[in-house]
C-alpha cells in the first residue's frame, strides 16, 4: 500500500510539473530542475555595469563630496519593462525573498573577482521596523545574505538602525530628499567597531540620498571605511 500511495505521488507531482511547470520570475520561460526561481540565462544576459574596477564610474561620481568612500559599484543596470524590473518588483512586493539571496551570490561573486580592499562587514540599508513587519523581511538583507554566503564576510543588521519613517519620495526634488533623508539613522552600541570597512548594500540606488545618509552615521565611528554597492543602478540619464 505504502508502495502504489509513493508511486501515485511521483505520477502526480510529474503530471502537475508537466502541467504547470516552474516559471523564471524574470523572463517567464520554464526553468529546468537545477534552476530555482531566476533561470540562467536572465542571470547571464541581465545588463551588467561592469564598474566594479572602475573608480571613476557613474556610482563614484554621486558620491564624490557628499561621502569619504573607498569604493562604491552596482552590478546591474536598471530599466523598465525588463527582466530585472520583474525580479525586483518580485523581491520587495510579492514575498520572494529567495530572489534577494540568488542575486547577492552574483553580487557576492563580482566583489570577490575584483580589486576592492578587505570588507570587515556588510550592512544592509535598513528598513523603519514598521516597514519591516509589514513585508515581513528587508529585501536589502535578502541580498546581503546571498553577498555574505559568496564572500564569507559577515553581515551586521542591527549596527545601523532607522530611526524615521520617511515617507513616499518620488514626488520630491534631489535636494528636498537628501534633507529629508538627515539623521534618519543612528547607530547601536558602534564602540565595538573602530576601525573596521563596512561594505553598505542596497536594492536600487536612484539618487543616492539614502546612502549617503546611512554612509555618514557610519562614518561617526572612529577611523571607519565605508564602500557602496547597490544590485542595480537606475540612470537619471
Ligand atoms: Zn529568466
Amino acid at each position: 500500500m505504502k508502495k502504489l500511495i509513493y508511486k501515485l505521488t511521483l505520477l502526480f507531482n510529474w503530471v502537475y510539473n508537466f502541467l504547470f511547470p516552474a516559471m523564471c520570475v524574470g523572463c517567464g520561460n520554464a526553468l529546468n530542475k537545477s534552476e530555482k526561481l531566476v533561470c540562467q540565462t536572465c542571470l547571464n544576459e541581465i545588463p551588467r555595469t561592469n564598474f566594479i574596477d572602475n573608480s571613476d564610474n557613474k556610482i563614484s561620481e554621486i558620491f564624490w563630496g557628499l561621502v569619504n568612500f573607498t569604493h562604491a559599484s552596482s552590478l546591474y543596470y536598471f530599466h523598465k519593462d525588463t527582466r530585472l524590473q520583474n525580479l525586483i518588483h518580485h523581491l520587495k512586493y510579492k514575498g520572494r525573498h529567495e530572489i534577494g539571496f540568488i542575486l547577492g551570490k552574483e553580487a557576492g561573486k563580482e566583489i570577490a573577482n575584483s580589486s576592492w580592499t578587505k570588507i570587515d562587514y556588510i550592512i544592509p540599508i535598513p528598513l523603519h521596523p514598521i516597514k519591516q513587519k509589514v513585508r515581513g523581511y528587508n529585501q536589502s538583507e535578502k541580498i546581503g545574505e546571498g553577498l555574505s554566503n559568496q564572500l564569507g564576510v559577515e553581515q551586521k543588521t542591527d549596527l545601523l538602525v532607522r530611526k524615521i519613517n520617511t515617507s513616499t519620495q518620488t514626488k520630491k526634488s534631489k535636494q528636498e530628499r537628501r534633507e529629508n533623508m538627515r539623521e534618519v539613522f543612528e547607530l547601536n552600541n558602534p564602540e565595538q567597531f573602530k576601525n573596521m570597512h563596512f561594505l553598505i548594500i542596497d536594492d536600487v540606488l536612484t539618487t543616492g540620498a539614502t546612502l549617503e545618509s546611512a554612509a555618514n552615521a557610519l562614518l561617526q565611528i572612529p577611523n571607519a571605511k565605508i564602500s557602496i554597492y547597490t544590485l542595480a543602478f537606475a540612470s537619471q540619464i
